[in-house]
């Protein structure tokens, strides 16, 4: 079936669903609610890029933002400091969203992920809670993950429990998986095969990667990249059910007398407003959008904003700690080949009362954007000039020899750590602009030294001829945007349910990275679609049982 066959539906129409947002969470909402029968409109901001449009210009993507949102954003690090304009909010506005140029490292969460509070007891300074749910309550939609989307892997040391192998096997491993994997064994640690969101082989109709090289960051051309724009979003075309209406940016969910959502308010490509009516309103925004969007709804009845009887939407932000050590070797690399990641260990995953804070983590080893304009403005020592002749010979040596052992860790849930609306500054269409208030707890900069510590052990290790530490410190990167609508059984202290409906509206949903209540180690989204995947069968079962 041709886009063409797609379903279109006028204005006027109420439909069962409206979506807002296409990206991880957004695609898998629309492909699970539409195949089972409902009329879906999925509301995008961004544009439609065909697969065949993706190219490899890096200046486009990393430095003129092709597909990267430029939505103005502030930043401040505590709630007393007036917030300033600037710094990077990191997500693709497209449809597909950041499924579409992410890494596609793919972990699921483990077991320990789900109940740190009961397990490790209160954090000061910290408000961890348990989830409403389990790990064994969300192994079914992993595998669901791993077989529709498309994963390749292999079974690794200690592994959560799995109902059904990977599909495809791992990507063939690169020189910096061969040299991380020697290093880490000589410690005495347990490297393995990297599950990666990237094909090895054809699956579900789609081609297997092709080595470009040119991956995070970037769209692929071949499909193998296992972005909701390459999966589910075709399947849910082909019912004749969903329409993906892109560039329309939503203002504003509407609520009736009673306090039913009855649809959203969003601005047109022509910059017009119009209304998409729906029996239901399903937020996958992400969890920087979706709080901006329900302070933005605020009304009469909810004057706090949608949602937020509790006072948490846009609170406890997450953005996962990272900490990076470049190591030189002494033959090339390559490593500007193929996917980023071929190799991972998880030997420090659950956190360890031992080494005296909280956290856990997992380390990998790539090439980390090797791209020639990024490498040449990025790479090497901090503090060493990068320009003249010294630089010159360093980019000679340095571009194919570099590797990145790049530690991934967790990001405690602090309250004051939020999205919120900042006061003056505005976007393009009068609304108010994101404000980030973000600082990590004292554990999470611990925990990124700690694997930082480690990688430098694992260059030494593998025969790094040079290595080095890039400076931990408060992070301003918004790749990952969790926790700030998170789930929970109690509406004073939680925004959604564990079905993902929200306590105060029962036909409003929000489902993306704002619904989780711990970080993990690092690779959020594995967890984000099988979370979507859960929701999806929930509402359609609420849906035909009349309770929406
Ligand atoms: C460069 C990069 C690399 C990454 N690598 C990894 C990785 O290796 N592993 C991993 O697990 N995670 C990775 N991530 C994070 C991952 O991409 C996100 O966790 C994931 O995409 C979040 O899914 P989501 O559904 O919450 O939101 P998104 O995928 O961001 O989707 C949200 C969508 O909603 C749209 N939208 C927002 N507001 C509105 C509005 N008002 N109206 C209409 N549409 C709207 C957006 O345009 C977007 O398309 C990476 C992120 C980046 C930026
Ligand atoms: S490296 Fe592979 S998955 Fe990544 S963009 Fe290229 S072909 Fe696609």
């Amino acid at each position: 079936m041709t886009q063409q066959q797609a379903a279109r539906f006028p204005l006027t129409t109420e439909v069962d669903f409206v979506i807002v947002g296409s990206g991880a969470a957004g695609g898998i909402m629309a492909k699970e609610l539409s195949t089972r029968g409902h009329t879906v409109v999925v509301l995008e901001q961004g544009p439609r890029i065909h697969p065949s449009q993706f190219h490899h210009d890096e200046y486009a993507y990393f430095f003129r933002n092709e597909i990267n949102t430029r939505q103005p954003i502030t930043w401040r690090q505590t709630p007393t400091e007036v917030a300033k304009p600037g710094g990077i909010l990191w997500y693709a506005q497209m449809v597909g969203g950041s499924s579409v140029h992410f890494t596609a490292n793919f972990w699921r969460f483990r077991p320990v992920d789900f109940n740190e509070r009961s397990r490790l007891g209160a954090i000061p300074g910290a408000s961890l809670v348990d989830w409403p749910i389990t790990y064994q309550d969300l192994e079914p939609y992993y595998t669901k993950v791993d077989w529709e989307i498309g994963v390749s892997g292999a079974p690794g040391p200690n592994d959560p429990p799995r109902s059904r192998p990977y599909p495809v096997p791992p990507l063939p491993v690169k020189s910096s998986g061969v040299l991380f994997e020697r290093g880490a064994r000589k410690l005495g640690f347990h490297p393995y095969p990297a599950p990666m969101a990237i094909l090895s082989q054809p699956h579900n109709g789609r081609a297997a990667c092709q080595n470009c090289g040119f991956c995070e960051g970037f769209g692929c051309e071949y499909g193998a990249k296992s972005s909701t724009l390459a999966s589910m979003i075709p399947m849910a075309e082909r019912t004749g059910k969903c329409e993906i209406r892109a560039r329309a940016y939503v203002r504003q969910v509407e609520v009736d007398a009673r306090g039913r959502a009855t649809g959203v308010v969003y601005f047109d490509e022509n910059r017009r407003e119009q209304r998409q009516r729906a029996k239901a309103v399903i937020l996958c925004a992400n969890g920087a959008e979706t709080p901006r969007l329900l302070l933005m709804s605020a009304s009469n009845r909810f004057p706090n904003g949608l949602a937020n009887s509790s006072g948490m939407v846009g609170k406890h932000l997450m953005f996962n700690g990272a900490s990076l050590a470049p190591g030189i070797y002494e033959h090339p690399l390559n490593e500007y080949k193929g996917v980023q990641v071929t190799r991972i260990a998880h030997d420090w995953y659950d956190s360890d009362p031992k080494r005296g804070f909280y956290g856990g983590g997992g380390i990998d080893a790539r090439g980390d954007i090797n791209l020639p304009i990024f490498f040449a403005l990025n790479g090497g020592k901090p503090g060493v000039r990068n320009w003249g002749a010294e630089h010159k010979r360093f980019l000679e040596h340095g571009f194919s020899r570099q590797m990145v052992i790049f530690g991934h860790t967790t990001s405690l849930p602090v309250e004051s750590n939020s999205v919120s609306l900042d006061p003056t500054l505005k976007d393009d269409w009068g609304l108010p602009a994101i404000r980030f208030t973000y600082r990590d707890h004292d554990d999470d900069l611990k925990m990124m030294k700690y694997l930082q510590d480690r990688a430098m052990e694992i260059h030494q290790a593998a025969g790094a001829t040079q290595s080095w530490r890039l400076p931990v410190e408060v992070q301003t990167g918004t790749a990952h945007l969790l926790g700030t609508c998170r789930m929970g059984n109690d509406p004073r202290t939680s925004v959604i349910d564990k079905f993902h409906r929200t306590h105060d509206v029962k036909n409003l949903f929000l489902c993306d990275g704002s619904s989780l209540v711990t970080s993990g180690r690092g690779q959020p989204t594995m967890t984000i679609m099988a979370l979507a995947f859960r929701a999806g069968e929930r509402i359609a079962e609420f849906a035909k049982r009349g309770e929406i």
